[in-house]
């Protein structure tokens, strides 16, 4: 059988203008601001108007360590909130916007697959409404006006040396890495080194992510540390006097987008941080106004649930008040069986024993989400070469865990194949089971924060640090930044910071190499191994097959 491409059915979607989507949550037209026909964002008063509603469920979607062989998190999330709807509950997704980097680079969109995507699926991976280009400018304004501070006299007294403020672009480019900027004499300025990251790895990213409302957002721009004087004082954003002019800059950034699934469900689809050095979910904003619009809301959280559910647990709920009533961690049986060390040249032929080897990467992530109180469901993302015996194979291992594993086949039939998870999905939010608390309080000394993560979360021996990392700690204890949430940043392959541990490993040590100060968005980054903040194209780019068809149609984006 010949399946349609993402694009052939995003394509074929019967789409509705978004007023009627926007009615089905309550939202009057007159609160749209619209971008087109099937886009639309949020007003800001609309969303100061709903604030004392109740929240409807929240429902997240993560998954066991990912692997090459692909898990479907957004694809399943689409589904879950297809299926919800379809059961008769008032459901809206909340998803992440795409960066235009990976869309170019690697093959594989944001909005979904099969029969469970977002629409219009082009523009949500293209340029949409606009909002990662607003926060490139926001945050090369800074840039410049640092740059420019120096120029003219530098009276904050920046060491030049220590400016930590770099550019960005939303652009796979490594050779922006590490450049020299202001070369070319006197009027350009004082030559020094510096580099690019891409745009989902701003700062300015995390805060849009974060932030409550404009005044918290112009808040945390004004927190941001952009660089360090001689004696090792930092220099903020507020004292650059750019975080005003940034906030105006994001201005509508900061509302959220309103797109439609192919079957007409809501779907916001706002913000992109990056998962390892930011936390890896779509926006705070997005996510609690849809709580107050519909019954159910179901959002995704990058990575596995060892680096992406974490975060949402501790560094998202934690800021933003809110918590989930059930988790779903997407499972496939090709991913087991790659964690039962089975390449993926040879995921066709049937290997039940592989899936049960494979299985215990999903019993502990299981048992990690349990931990923080909340009830949880597997949803076995069906893909059409599974066979019944792998698929009972999964099933039988997470009923020995105390859990049940739903077969969904929302890629293959939408929110016909999603009803079985949707049923246990409302089942197990309406138990009033969920008794969620982050892992660690706020007053945990940081690098007892990141042992808890590494042994609870990763089952880790030890967490390793030199004096001088320690040091840094201390001094952001001594400096007030003490209560902050710690952001891990490691692979996201393997519950240890090596790459090709699959499975669920034991006996292993988190070495840390560097720590890093996010004080606008407000979380402590620690970096375990190598970590890439502006990625390069593959050999063969997947831009070099977008293009143009006769009809005008956009070929070659998945
Ligand atoms: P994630 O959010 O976990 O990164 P996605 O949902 O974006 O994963 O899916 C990644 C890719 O895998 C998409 O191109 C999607 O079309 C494909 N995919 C997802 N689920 C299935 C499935 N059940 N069968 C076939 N392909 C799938
Ligand atoms: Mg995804």
């Amino acid at each position: 059988m010949k399946y349609k491409s993402d694009i052939e059915i995003a394509r074929e979607a019967s789409k509705k203008p978004i007023h009627e989507i926007g009615a089905k949550l309550g939202i009057p037209s007159a609160s749209l601001v619209p971008y087109g026909h099937d886009k639309a964002k949020l007003s800001q008063d609309f969303i100061r108007s709903v604030q004392g509603r109740e929240n409807g469920k929240l429902i997240l979607v993560t998954a066991i360590n990912p692997t090459p062989a692909g898990e479907g998190k957004t694809t399943t999330t689409v589904g879950l909130g297809d299926g919800l709807n379809r059961i008769g509950k008032n459901a809206a997704i909340c998803i992440r916007e795409a960066s235009l980097g990976p869309c170019f680079g690697m093959k594989g969109g944001a909005a979904g697959g099969g029969h469970a995507q977002v629409v219009p699926m082009e523009e949500m991976n293209l340029h949409f409404t606009g909002d990662f280009h607003a926060i490139t400018s926001a945050h090369n304004l800074l840039s410049a006006m640092i740059d420019n501070h120096i120029y003219w006299g530098n009276t904050l007294e920046i060491d030049v040396r220590r400016v930590v403020w770099r550019r960005v672009i939303d652009m796979n480019d490594r050779a922006l890495r590490d450049i020299m900027t202001s070369l070319g004499g006197v009027p350009n300025g004082f030559p020094r080194q510096t580099g690019f990251d891409i745009t989902v790895a701003s700062e300015v990213m995390a805060i849009l992510c974060l932030a409550n409302d404009l005044e918290d957002l112009q808040n945390r721009l004004g927190e941001i540390i952009v660089a360090y004087r001689r004696d090792r004082s930092p220099v903020y954003c507020r004292d650059i006097k750019a975080d005003g002019a940034m906030t105006v800059l994001l201005k509508d950034a900061m509302q959220p987008n309103l797109v439609q699934t192919l079957e007409n469900s809501p779907a916001f689809v706002h913000g992109g941080p990056f998962a390892n050095i930011a936390h890896g979910c779509n926006s705070a904003i997005a996510t609690t106004t849809a709580l107050k619009l519909a019954d159910y809301v179901v959002t995704e959280a990058g990575f596995g649930a060892d680096l992406g559910a974490e975060k949402f647990m501790n560094i998202k709920c934690r800021k933003a008040g809110i918590a989930p009533d059930a988790v779903v961690i997407v499972a496939t049986v090709r991913a087991m069986k790659m964690n039962g060390g089975v390449a993926k040249a040879d995921l066709g032929p049937e290997n039940v024993e592989a899936v049960q080897q494979g299985c215990p990467n999903l019993g502990r992530h299981i048992a990690n989400v349990k931990s923080f109180g909340v009830p949880v469901v597997v949803a076995i993302n069906h893909f059409v070469t599974d066979t019944d015996a792998e698929i009972q194979a999964v099933q039988a291992y997470v009923a020995q865990q105390g859990s049940e594993a739903i077969l969904s086949r929302h890629w293959e039939h939408g929110s016909a194949g999603s009803e079985a998870l949707a049923r246990k999905v409302v089942e197990l939010a309406e138990s009033g089971m969920s008794h969620f608390a982050p892992l660690y309080p706020d007053n945990m000394p940081l690098f007892q924060k990141i042992e808890t993560i590494a042994k609870q979360i990763y089952h880790a021996d030890e967490v390793l640090a030199d004096h001088k990392i320690r040091a840094q700690l201390a001094e952001w204890e001594k400096a007030g930044y003490g209560h902050l949430p710690i952001c891990m940043a490691k692979t996201q392959y393997s519950f240890t910071t090596d790459p090709s541990r699959r499975g669920a490993p034991t006996g292993h040590s988190v070495p840390v190499r560097e720590v890093r100060l996010s004080a606008g968005a407000g979380f402590v980054v620690v970096i375990c191994g190598e970590i890439m903040t502006m990625p390069g194209l593959p050999r063969v780019p997947s831009a070099e097959a977008i293009m143009l068809n006769t009809q005008g149609q956009i070929e070659g984006l998945f």
